[in-house]
């Protein structure tokens, strides 16, 4: 599905793919992107893995559904 104008996205950028909700993305809200939640979250990939591939790097998923799930057994993938 594509946007008919360029205008129109605003909202659909600001919505979780996953559940909907308001993904309160900085950069969707025309904000730099150092302020969204997500540069100080741990992402759960296994959320990632559920957004359909269209989705991805589209959209920000929301802090609830992006939040990492405590994953015995998964080792923690530790960045900078
Ligand atoms: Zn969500």
């Amino acid at each position: 599905m594509m946007p008919a104008t360029g205008t129109g996205s605003g909202t659909w950028a600001q919505q979780c793919p996953l559940c909907g909700q308001r993904n309160g993305c900085a950069v969707a809200q025309g904000l730099p992107a150092a302020q969204c939640w997500c540069m100080t979250a741990d992402i759960d990939p296994q959320a990632l893995q559920r957004l359909a591939p269209a989705e991805r790097g589209q959209r920000c998923i929301c802090p609830a559904c992006g939040s990492a799930q405590p994953d015995p057994g998964a080792s923690p993938n530790r960045g900078d």
